[in-house]
């Protein structure tokens, strides 16, 4: 206890005692003891009362009261109290205007923000974005369950799924279809999460743009490409052997140029799809097709194995399968120098998916490019690539038709070594061989 209240609690003590003495001895002279000193004891409750009382008023005001002056024990209970009222008020006023603070910032994000109730799904809060984003109106929405506000969305499914819920990363505003948002859940405590919602619309139109331009421009080049190469193809090298290594070369530059086209528009094609239509991929016509491609590509110098283990066959799309595979078997000959082994390996997983692995003992890559080699015209050596007669878009390509196939490419290699590119299948993917199939996809077919 500090000093001066000590010192406040034994004086108000002290005159407990002085007046209770000076209440005997006026007691004494008057013959009446007990009667004096019970009525100055009574006294000193009642006062002790309203002392109390006044404390409770002090708890009690709403409108703010002065601290008490003199220097009894009571007195430094009021100004104790005073003082910490004082304190909790000023904290009170720092955190509301904190609050203010954040709220105005939320308020004015650009990004729809609503805070959902976990439990109940029901809005209890939403900025001003909201409503045009999401078409909220304050303060009706408040307490709305946000899966029936929201509709057409799959709020209600997407919210199930909880803190594994991707992000929708393309979806029509209810408001209006045209506005295309990306919406993701934050969850931000037990109790309540986080819905945040912006406006993609105009990157979205950034990006078809950059697409169309792409096809159309791999589209305007087809054309005249064709033409060039078509007259290139008529002239005859023995009628101007003079011009020998140059026709040669420019028939290479222009087949590269078309191939370079046809990638471009393979992208474009992939690019724009959602989906892909599910057929039956028979594996076994599908492996003899790679073996027969390697071989051509190879011209038999290198040793090309074919591994059929898992004995099953595929849902997706023959041909965007075939290109995807084929790209994997043709970089693995062309980046395996001569004598190299490249294997191809069909296998079922633990998990009942099932991987397809092309394997090479060529150059390998090195780790810091491994990253990056799905990325468009990302090539480790320009020269080797061009050189083999590469685009660079290969496993890009390979990418997109694995994403259509929710199937995912796993890449090991090392520099002098070899290299592993391994397609993994879910077991949604995988149906077992018709033994006896009465429509096999002819090589015609998937080529
Ligand atoms: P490219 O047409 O140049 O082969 P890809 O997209 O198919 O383009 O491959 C990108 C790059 O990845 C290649 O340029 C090459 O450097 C590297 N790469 C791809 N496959 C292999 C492989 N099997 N062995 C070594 N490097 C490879």
């Amino acid at each position: 206890m500090p000093s001066h209240i000590r010192s406040a609690w034994l004086r108000t003590l002290g005159m407990l005692l002085l007046l209770l003495l000076l209440a005997a001895l006026l007691g004494w002279v008057a013959g009446h003891v007990w009667a004096f000193v019970t009525v100055a004891a009574l006294a000193v409750v009642a006062w002790h009362y309203w002392r109390l009382r006044k404390v409770l008023l002090r708890l009690t005001a709403r409108e703010r009261l002065a601290p008490a002056r003199g220097n009894g024990v009571w007195n430094e209970l009021d100004r104790l109290l005073h003082r910490s009222q004082s304190e909790m008020r000023r904290r009170k006023r720092r955190l509301v205007n904190l609050l203010r603070a954040y709220r105005a910032a939320a308020a004015a994000l650009p990004d729809a923000v609503v805070v959902v109730e976990r439990n109940s799904q029901r809005v209890q809060w939403f900025n001003k974005a909201a409503t045009h984003l999401l078409g909220l109106d304050y303060p009706n929405d408040i307490g709305a369950p946000i899966g029936t506000r929201l509709q057409p969305l799959p709020i209600p499914r997407w919210l199930a799924e909880g803190r594994n819920a991707e992000p929708m990363l393309d979806a029509a505003s209810p408001v209006d279809p045209n506005l295309r948002l990306n919406i993701r859940l934050i969850p931000y405590s037990d109790d309540h999460w986080l819905l945040v919602a912006r406006d993609v619309s105009k990157l979205l139109r950034l990006e078809q743009m950059r697409r169309d331009f792409v096809a159309n421009v791999s589209h305007e080049l087809r054309t005249p490409l064709t033409v060039v190469h078509g007259y290139l193809d008529m002239l005859d090298p023995q009628e101007f052997p003079e011009w020998t290594p140059m026709l040669a070369e420019m028939q290479k530059q222009s087949q590269r140029m078309t191939q370079l086209v046809e990638d471009l528009l393979t992208l474009s094609r992939l690019e724009a799809q959602d989906s892909l239509p599910d057929e039956s991929v028979a594996m076994a016509p599908m492996l003899a097709t790679l073996r027969r491609e390697a071989e051509a590509i190879s011209q038999h110098r290198h040793q090309v194995i074919i591994e059929d283990h898992a004995g099953v066959d595929l849902w997706g799309s023959n041909k965007e399968l075939h290109s995807a595979f084929s790209n994997l078997v043709s970089n693995a000959v062309r980046y395996t120098p001569v004598d190299g082994t490249i294997t191809v390996s069909w296998k079922r997983k633990e998990d009942d998916g099932v991987v397809l692995s092309v394997s090479d003992t060529g150059y390998g890559i090195p780790a810091a490019h491994l990253p990056r080699v799905t990325e468009r015209f990302y090539r480790v050596s320009t020269s080797r690539s061009r050189e083999s007669g590469g685009t660079g878009l290969g496993l890009s390509i390979v990418k997109h038709v694995l994403s259509l196939h929710q199937a995912r490419l796993e890449i090991h290699s090392e520099v002098g070594r070899g290299s592993t590119f391994a397609v993994h299948f879910g077991p949604e993917r995988v149906h077992p061989r018709d033994r006896h199939p009465t429509h096999t996809p002819s090589d015609n077919q998937i080529a």
